[in-house]
This record gives structure tokens, sequence and C-alpha cells, in this order.
């Protein structure tokens, strides 16, 4: 799980932004709020830079040289590598930006000039924060006042190293047991299959992404009522899985 605990190191966030001035401001105060900021002021230099060093979260805006905002929003998500990565959108003024289009296209969130810095900074760390890998929603504490995830009748004990289907103990392996952990500690979002891959079976050779559809299989069949109509671990189609947002 070291993989885990590393990504609370310095975040990286990519501003895309063709006006200087703007990169400027914006560099400048995320990283005085902290953060290593990479800038590209087009289109595909945006996208080379994304694939090349995957950043923690992207500041786009929608009017750039070349290539817009909504089509950079929507070549990130549909590769695997950065499908998942929060997306911030800034627009010119509110008749630009058709807001249901972005979100559609998978922005996380959106801002219009002119914003102040600091409600820019805090809009990035609420939306890193709900990435949190080690103070996810799902957490929940028992009557022990051990640490628990808890999702309708599904329970994980990462102490206890158990699960309990309906109050019953559930036999899982290892892989399962960690691959279930990562799923309930990110509830709602959308985990690639190369980055469950990353986190599970930590660069053994011999896997593929396959290996991960196969676990989720057999997970499945452990934990769901109906494997077939899973109601906690969901597919994202061509991209990886996502465990259910539920309560209690
Ligand atoms: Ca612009």
């Amino acid at each position: 799980m070291e993989n885990i605990k590393s990504e609370l190191k310095s975040r990286h966030i990519l501003v895309v932004e063709d006006e200087e001035e703007i990169v400027r401001l914006i560099s400048f105060h995320l990283e005085k709020a902290g953060y290593v900021t990479h800038t590209a002021g087009s289109g595909p230099e945006a996208l080379n830079q994304a694939f090349e060093h995957v950043p923690d979260l992207v500041v786009l805006d929608i009017m750039l040289p070349e290539m817009d905002g909504l089509e950079v929003c929507r070549r990130l998500r549909s590769d695997n590598k950065t499908a998942s990565i929060p997306i911030l959108i800034l627009s010119a003024r509110k008749e630009e930006f058709d807001r249901v289009l972005g979100l559609e296209l998978g922005a996380d969130d959106y801002m219009v000039k002119p914003f102040s810095p600091r409600e820019l900074v805090a809009k990035v760390k609420a939306m890193l924060r709900r990435l949190e890998h080690l103070t996810p929603p799902a957490q929940a504490t028992s009557n022990s006042g051990e640490k628990i995830y808890k999702a309708g009748d599904l329970v994980l004990y990462p102490e206890r190293y158990q699960v309990t289907v309906n109050a019953q103990p559930c036999a899982l392996t290892h892989k399962e047991f960690v691959l279930l952990q990562i799923l309930m500690a990110n509830p709602g979002k959308v985990l690639t299959r190369e980055l469950l891959l990353d986190q599970v079976w930590d660069y053994e050779t011999e896997v593929d992404t396959r290996t991960v559809d196969v676990h989720i299989r057999y997970l499945r069949q452990k934990i769901e009522k109906d494997p077939a109509h899973p109601r906690y671990i969901e597919t994202v189609r061509g991209v990886g899985y996502r465990f259910a947002s539920l309560k209690g």
C-alpha cells in the first residue's frame, strides 16, 4: 500500500491557459499553497504534457489556440492514463461555456473569469480532498473504535483483515482484499485498470489489465447478491471500476 501513501506527497497541477498573466497568477497562488505547477499554452501541448507526466489535477481554460479546452477534456477522459484526473474548467464568460457540455465531457468543476486566486485555490483543494485516499467518505468507526469501511451490508475491517457480508465472514484472497479496500476507500471515483494493477499487483510481471477484470469477477461472486447486476462494484466501460457511493 506504499503507493497510496506516496500519493500524498506534493500534488502536481497542470495549468492550461494561453494568457501568460493568468498563468502566472494561477501558478503563483497554487505554488504558495504548496502545489507543484506545470504549464501549457495550447491544447496539443497540454495533452503532450498530461500523457507524459500524469498530473494530479488539470486547470483547463476553454479558449485555447489550436484545440479548445473542451476537446482537450474529451481526449483526457478517453485515455485510460488520464481518464480519472480531476479537471477544473475556466471560461471567460458564463455564456461562452456550455456548462452541461463541459460536465458531460468529464470536467469535474468550472469557474468563470474573472475569479479570485483564493477561490481557485480553495476549489482545487476541495477537488483533491475528494480524492484523498486516506480520509475516504466510506470510512466509519465501529463500536469498538476500529476504523472500518462500510457500504450497505458490506463491511471491511482493515486491521482485522476481514470482510463481512450481511454480518457473515467472507473469505477473500489477499489480492481480492487489497482490491476491495482500494475500491471502498474511493467510493464514487473511477479507478482505471492501470491504477488498480499498479496498486494491487505492484509491478509483478506476468500480469496485465485482464488480471484486474478476472479478480473483480471473483470478488463480485463473493460480495454481490447478484454478481451479474453488481450493486457495489460498477464497471466503467473501457476505463475501469468504481465503488458505488452507498449510504451506510
Ligand atoms: Ca484563453
